[in-house]
């Protein structure tokens, strides 16, 4: 595999929807030197065209890339997201949210949902949502950017990321791209060509004869895996028997105020439902299980579901849950849809769509390709999947529902050991410890999930150690600060229209 001294000079890249323009924008942004960039997509063929909330990593990548958030904002219609709030997960009329960023703050090593468990049990602790700045914000549609000038104060770490197009962003960063030199090509591969001394991928063949080759192609030609699947014969790790949900409609609807600062997740009888706030419009999608509710019964859920009049007809989207074996192999490299995909219940795919970019850069095989980086690679990739998928399954493990086999199932399934063992740690002691660096979910997302999901969780026996008087003045003064930052916050649409709305 390794062939040393072959400096790369081309990279192709076939795919144009998010993971494509992703690539494309950041790579030329990073190397704009030194290589040719080309991306190939297919007017026909189109994209899948969801995928529009995300979580605040993005605002790293768009860091990279150069992305100005005012100018994207204008450009994909984005609103601003400070959670997730999941309705009907932990039983028919309950609701909790996912806030993004800190809750509360320490005392001591105590993480202050320990002491809430505490004063919890002894029935003298508020809602979890009035220690997270998000939540309480979000609950009260407010936003506003982070704030420096405040340190130590929650203003200062509001944490967030954003809804938008995802067509909108797509053809943001082509303009990025483009911009920058990447030759965009436009055409349908009908044939990639090996080549016959190491099975590398020589050059793909369009519909009408043309022919482009590359030293590396990165295949994010979405769930089909054009390049890793069918040329490379990568196989698929299939994840259905923790994620049932194989499908989903997908149907915009108008737009109704307030603007929320959030995703909604509903929980329906067979899976669940979105609901993503742009400035112009609400994308709503039901995702659900096949092989427990038909398509007309899904899509009349969904249209049941709306806050305002659909704006189209709904779309079904088919998928797998799992990731492919390997995501890079040879000299293709698959990013986005073509690696995996795990439901949007925790907006994570363009997440995973960021990792598997930034994965290549540190890794770039610049002077030839070598086997010990492309294992390192795909050893992340694995974890990265796995870490995430595990988040997700617990949303359906930890329920009080079971009225409906879907959630009957879900509930009693046996999931990963890599989950039970979490799931222990917080119900004995409400503890949590990272297990590596890449780990994407971290203690305060945890918890606010597992406790909204209603895990029963005992307080780790250290917190005895202080004094109940000390610890609920505690927990009473960050109450009191996230309230009044709370109330300082500006209104959600009235922020964006003031600093973000081309004039
Ligand atoms: P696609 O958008 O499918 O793009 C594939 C590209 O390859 C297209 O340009 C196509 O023309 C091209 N192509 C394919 N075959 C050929 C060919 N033969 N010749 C030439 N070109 C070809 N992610 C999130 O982060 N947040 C969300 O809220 C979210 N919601 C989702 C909801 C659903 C129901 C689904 C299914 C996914 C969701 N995702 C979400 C995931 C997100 O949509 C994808 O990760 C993202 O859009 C990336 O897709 P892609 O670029 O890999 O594939």
């Amino acid at each position: 595999m390794d062939s040393p001294n072959v400096p790369l000079k081309t990279v192709t890249i076939v795919g144009g929807g998010t993971a494509g323009w992703m690539t494309a924008a950041l790579l030329s942004r990073l190397f704009i030197r030194g290589y040719t960039i080309r991306l190939i997509e297919s007017d026909e063929i189109g994209t899948i065209g969801v995928g529009e909330a995300t979580i605040p990593a993005i605002r790293s990548y768009n860091g990279l890339a150069g992305i100005a958030e005012k100018e994207m904002v204008q450009a994909t219609q984005a609103t601003f997201k400070l959670g997730i709030e999941f309705v009907n997960w932990r039983a028919p009329g309950h609701s909790y949210i996912h806030g993004f960023g800190k809750i509360g703050q320490d005392l001591m090593w105590l993480h202050p949902h320990q002491l809430w468990l505490k004063a919890l049990a002894k029935g003298r602790a508020r809602h979890f949502d009035h220690y997270s700045l998000n939540t309480l914000a979000a609950r009260m549609n407010r936003f506003c950017p982070p704030d420096p000038r405040n340190p130590g104060s929650p203003m200062a770490d509001i944490d967030y990321a954003y809804h938008f197009d995802a067509s909108l962003f797509a053809r943001f960063l082509r303009g990025q791209a483009e911009g920058r030199g990447v030759e965009r090509i436009e055409g349908r591969i009908v044939d990639v060509k090996l080549r016959p001394e190491d099975g590398f991928v020589d050059r793909v063949v369009l519909a009408d004869g043309r022919e482009v080759d590359g030293d590396l192609f990165v295949d994010c030609s979405g769930m089909r895996g054009l390049l890793i699947g069918d040329a490379m014969g990568v196989g698929y790790e299939d994840w259905n028997r923790w994620l049932l949900c194989d499908r989903a409609q997908a149907v915009p609807c108008e737009s109704v105020s307030p603007l929320t600062p959030y995703t909604r997740s509903t929980a329906h009888g067979s899976g669940w439902q979105w609901r993503i706030p742009l400035q112009h419009r609400i994308g709503n999608g039901h995702v659900y299980a096949s092989s427990h509710i038909s398509d007309d019964e899904a899509a009349s859920v969904l249209l049941a579901n709306l806050d305002g009049k659909p704006l189209a007809d709904p779309r079904v989207v088919r998928f797998r849950p799992g990731k492919r074996h390997r995501a890079w192999e040879k000299n293709v490299v698959a990013i986005g849809l073509s690696a995996g995909f795990l439901e949007p219940l925790e907006s994570t795919s363009i997440h995973l769509i960021q990792t598997g970019i930034t994965k290549l850069v540190a890794l770039f095989p610049g002077q030839g390709f070598n086997v010990a980086d492309i294992a390192e690679y795909n050893r992340q990739h694995d974890f990265e999947f796995c870490d995430v998928r595990d988040f997700i399954i617990a949303h359906y493990k930890v329920t009080d529902r079971e009225d409906t086999p879907f959630w009957a199932y879900l509930k009693h399934m046996d999931v990963p050991d890599s989950l039970v063992e979490r799931l222990e740690l917080f119900r004995s002691s409400g503890r949590f410890f990272m297990r590596a660096k890449a780990e994407l979910f971290r203690e305060e997302s945890w918890v606010q999930v597992l406790l909204g999901q209603g895990l029963p969780m005992r307080y780790d026996p250290m917190v005895d150690m202080v004094p109940d008087d000390q610890a609920l003045s505690f927990l009473r003064d960050i109450e009191e600060v996230i309230a009044d930052c709370a109330r300082a916050m500006p209104d959600h649409a009235a922020f964006i229209a003031r600093t973000c709305q081309a004039p």
